[in-house]
C-alpha cells in the first residue's frame, strides 16, 4: 500500500516536472536537472503554470467593460504618485488593445483590489520574502477575483534595478483579466520576470491574441458608423475684434493655431491669409480646447478640455483618447488647464492653472517637485493669469486677454508687449 502510494506520488511529481519543462521550453526529462532548477529559482509570478493554455479553466472574464480598481496600500520604495502612475500605465497596456476601460476608486470594494503584502496575508498563497515569487493575481470573479497582490518584501522600482513595478503589474493585470501564462518567451504573460525597456512598452502579438480572445478589439478599431451629431452653433467671432482673447494658441506642424470656442484660426508664417474652421471638422470628438501644446521634437500635440486631454498626431487624435489629466499628476482640485507650453530645451511642459503653474518632466514622466509655483514669482511682468502660451523662434508668447507678452524664458524677462491681433493680419 505504502509503496504504491509512494510510487504514485513519485510519478505525479515526475509528471509535474515534465509539464514544467515542457512549459518553459526545456528538455523534457521528468528529472530535476540543473537547467530546470535554474528556471525554478528565477524571479517569477506566483500564479501556477498548470494551465496549458493562455486562458484560465472555464475562461473567466469580466462581463462589464468598465472595470474599477483600488490601490489599497503602497510600497515604501516609491512615491505614491509613482505607484499610481505605474499602475495606471499597466492598465493602459490592456485598455489599448481591448474595449476595456479602467477607473480608479479611492474607497470601497473595486473589481480589482491592489495591495502590497508580505508573507502570509490571508489568501493561502503566502509570499516568500525578497526574490522568488514577486506577485500574484486572481482570475476575474467576485470577492477576491481580479485582486492583485505584490510582495512587499521586493525592492519595487520604476527602472531596471530591483523589480520594475510597471512590468510586474502589467503581467498580473493580464491574470486579473483572465489570461494564464504563455509559453511564448516574448510575451508579457511569460511567467518569469526579466526587465525590458518600459518606455513605449508594447504587448507581444501573443498577449494581444490572448486578451482579444476574451474581450475583442477596442471599439474604435471596429467599423462603426460615426453618429451624426446635431451641429452646435458656434459663435461667429470676428478674429479682428480688438477685445478678443483666445482659449489656446499653439504651433502645429509649422502653423500657429488660435482657438476660440469651437473655432480654430490657422496661420502659416509665410502666408498672409488666415483660415478659420470649426475644430470638430478636423477632430470630430473635440468641441473646443482650453489649452494646446505641441511637442515638436516628437511630432505630437496635446489638446486639453476640462479634465481630459487628447494626444494628437497630424490631424488625428490617437486611439484611447481622451484620458484624464490626472495622468500628469494633477490633484483632483485641478479641473481644467488655462494654458500649456513646451520648453523643448529642457523637455518640460509648463501648465498654467489660475495663478499658478506646474512643470511636467517629459523625460521622467512626472510632475516636477516643488510645483505648483506662483506665476507672479517666476514670470515677472506678465500678471498672474495666462490664457494661452506657445513657443516661437526661441521666445514664449504668453497671453492674458487680448494682450500678449513676448517672453525670454531663460533670462526671465518680458521683451515686448503685443496684441494677439498682430498675428492675425488684421490691419
Ligand atoms: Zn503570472
Ligand atoms: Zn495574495
Amino acid at each position: 500500500m505504502t509503496e504504491s502510494k509512494w510510487r504514485k506520488t513519485d510519478t505525479g511529481m515526475k509528471k509535474k516536472i515534465r509539464e514544467m519543462q515542457e512549459f518553459f521550453g526545456l528538455q523534457v526529462t521528468g528529472n530535476l536537472n540543473r537547467e530546470t532548477l535554474e528556471v525554478m529559482k528565477k524571479d517569477r509570478c506566483g500564479v501556477p503554470d498548470a494551465e496549458q493554455f493562455t486562458l484560465f479553466p472555464g475562461r473567466p472574464r469580466w462581463s462589464h467593460n468598465r472595470i474599477t480598481y483600488r490601490i489599497v496600500n503602497y510600497t515604501p520604495n516609491l512615491k505614491r504618485q509613482e505607484t499610481d502612475t505605474a499602475i495606471a500605465l499597466a492598465f493602459k497596456v490592456w485598455s489599448d488593445v481591448t474595449p476595456l476601460t479602467f477607473f480608479r476608486q479611492a474607497v470601497g470594494e473595486a473589481d480589482i483590489m491592489i495591495l502590497f503584502a508580505r508573507a502570509n496575508h490571508g489568501d493561502f498563497n503566502p509570499f516568500d520574502g525578497r526574490g522568488g515569487i514577486l506577485a500574484h493575481a486572481f482570475p476575474p470573479g467576485s470577492d477576491i477575483g481580479g485582486d492583485t497582490h505584490f510582495d512587499q518584501d521586493e525592492r519595487w522600482t520604476l527602472s531596471r534595478d530591483g523589480i520594475n513595478l510597471f512590468l510586474v503589474a502589467a503581467h498580473e493585470f493580464g491574470h486579473a483579466l483572465g489570461l494564464g501564462h504563455s509559453k511564448d518567451r516574448s510575451a508579457l504573460m511569460f511567467p518569469t520576470y526579466s526587465y525590458v525597456n518600459t518606455n513605449g512598452f508594447r504587448l507581444s502579438a501573443d498577449d494581444v491574441r490572448g486578451i482579444q480572445a476574451l474581450y475583442g478589439p477596442p471599439e474604435d478599431s471596429r467599423q462603426t458608423k460615426p453618429q451624426p451629431k446635431p451641429p452646435k452653433p458656434t459663435k461667429a467671432w470676428d478674429r479682428c475684434n480688438p477685445q478678443l482673447s483666445f482659449d489656446a494658441i499653439t504651433s502645429l506642424r509649422g502653423e500657429v493655431w488660435f482657438f476660440k470656442d469651437g473655432i480654430v484660426w490657422r496661420k502659416h508664417p509665410w502666408r498672409t491669409n488666415v483660415t478659420s474652421i470649426p475644430i470638430k471638422n478636423i477632430f470630430p470628438n473635440i468641441q473646443s480646447v482650453d489649452a494646446a501644446v505641441e511637442l515638436k521634437d516628437r511630432d505630437l500635440a496635446i489638446f486639453f478640455k476640462g479634465s481630459q486631454y487628447w494626444l494628437i498626431r497630424g490631424f488625428r487624435t490617437l486611439e484611447r483618447y481622451p484620458q484624464s489629466i490626472r495622468f500628469f499628476g494633477f490633484p483632483r482640485s485641478v479641473k481644467h488647464i488655462d494654458a500649456a507650453v513646451y520648453i523643448k530645451e529642457r523637455k518640460k511642459v509648463l501648465f498654467f492653472v489660475r495663478g499658478k503653474y506646474w512643470s511636467y518632466d517629459l523625460r521622467r514622466k512626472q510632475m516636477e517637485r516643488g510645483y505648483p509655483r506662483r506665476i507672479n514669482d517666476d514670470f515677472p511682468g506678465i500678471g498672474n493669469k495666462v490664457d494661452s502660451a506657445f513657443q516661437n523662434s526661441g521666445y514664449l508668447y504668453l497671453s492674458s486677454g487680448p494682450i500678449q507678452y513676448e517672453y525670454d524664458y531663460r533670462n526671465k524677462r518680458v521683451i515686448r508687449v503685443l496684441k494677439i491681433l498682430s498675428w492675425l493680419n488684421c490691419d
